[in-house]
């Protein structure tokens, strides 16, 4: 015996929205996977989910959560979290490279540190040595040429000059240091102070073999600046020329107005510097990484210093130089008077 309904071909069944949504209200399973409110739409409603194919032609929407369907919620969250959180790993990495950054950057000047006072203590003990010797052969009085004598202690003043030279570049960077260096600016004569610096080079220059050639422009008018430092400043620039001649035994020093500057060039025709290294030069402390470097003592102090004085005194420093070239050094000050 067959059921009358198996022998109907098509069943329709008619179901109210309403007794179908009071219904899902009522199914705990349902309530616990979709808390929220929701309603019914029509099939071609872009905002509702479909019900799937035994409910063709209606969607399902929950207004709670902003009109989306779970699915449409989930990209939105998505679209929202993926950028926050490449935002939040961006940062963090961008962090981490500025710490280490940092760490390296205090790593090196530690070690470049270490390396100054072992510098220093080098250069200290080059010239007392020479001091303490000469003077403990004059005690002795092994020679009793006053010419050799005369000699002698000349050497003691002038070794002691270095000294001094040394230990004023290592006080004025620990003024600089604290922000307590202060630059005395007074009307100057740049010529004077080139010929004094001259002088005080004399000594060491002839000792090495080496000839200075002067050449100073006429006319030039007072400059306001801090003489004393000027003159260190020169000093270093020398002392630098003749430590990286090389073979070279000739340095320029030259005084002349350009473009409204007071210009002094000191020109050696030494090892030279090669370019990617003319920024770094003037930081404290660094030293060019030169196999003929290596071999020559430094603090890394001079040229930094050279560069302070002359940015304080409103002017600038310049560098043209190539390996096996030779190097000059410009200082630009200004003529007008600056107080
Ligand atoms: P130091 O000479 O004590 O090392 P400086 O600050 O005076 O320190 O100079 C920094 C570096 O610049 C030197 O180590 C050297 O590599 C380079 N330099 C300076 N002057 C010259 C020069 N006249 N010729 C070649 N290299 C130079």
């Amino acid at each position: 015996m067959t059921s009358p309904l198996a022998r109907i071909g098509r069943l329709i069944v008619v179901v109210r929205i309403q007794d179908l949504a009071a219904a899902l209200r009522r199914d705990d399973g349902f309530v616990q996977a979709f808390p929220g409110e929701f309603s019914f739409a029509s099939g071609d409603d872009p905002s509702g989910e479909p019900l799937g194919p035994n409910f063709q032609g209606l969607n399902i929407t929950f207004p709670g959560i902003g009109g989306r369907s779970p699915s449409g919620a989930w990209n939105f969250q998505r679209s929202y979290y993926v950028p926050v959180v490449a935002l939040v790993v961006a940062l963090t990495l961008f962090g981490a490279y500025l710490l280490w950054r940092d760490v390296r950057r205090d790593l090196k000047l530690a070690e470049m540190r270490s390396q100054f006072v072992s510098s220093v203590s080098h250069e200290l003990k080059t010239p007392l040595t020479a001091i303490r010797m000469f003077a403990e052969t004059l005690r002795l009085q092994r020679s009793k040429d006053p010419k050799v004598q005369d000699e002698y202690l000349d050497t003691i003043v002038k070794e002691s000059e270095r000294l001094s030279r040394l230990l004023n570049n290592v006080l004025d960077f620990s003024k600089i240091e604290q922000g307590k260096k202060v630059y005395r600016p007074e009307p100057t004569s740049l010529y004077e102070v080139i010929q004094a610096t001259a002088r005080t080079m004399e000594y060491p220059l002839s000792r090495q073999g080496f000839s200075l050639r002067i050449q100073t422009e006429d006319g030039l008018p007072d400059v306001c600046l801090d003489r004393d430092a000027l003159e260190q400043a020169l000093l270093n620039l020398l002392s630098n020329a003749m430590k990286y001649s090389g073979n070279s035994r000739e340095i320029h020093l030259k005084l002349l107005i350009k473009q409204g500057w007071a210009l002094i060039q000191v020109t050696d025709f030494g090892i030279g510097i090669d370019p990617r290294e003319h920024q770094r030069i003037f930081e404290k402390f660094y030293r060019a990484a030169s196999p003929e470097n290596e071999r020559l003592p430094g603090t890394g102090l001079g040229l930094s210093l050279v560069a302070h004085f002359v940015k304080a005194q409103g002017g600038r420093i310049e560098v043209d130089s190539a390996p096996g070239r030779g190097s000059t050094f410009a200082l630009y000050l200004p003529l007008e008077t600056k107080r």
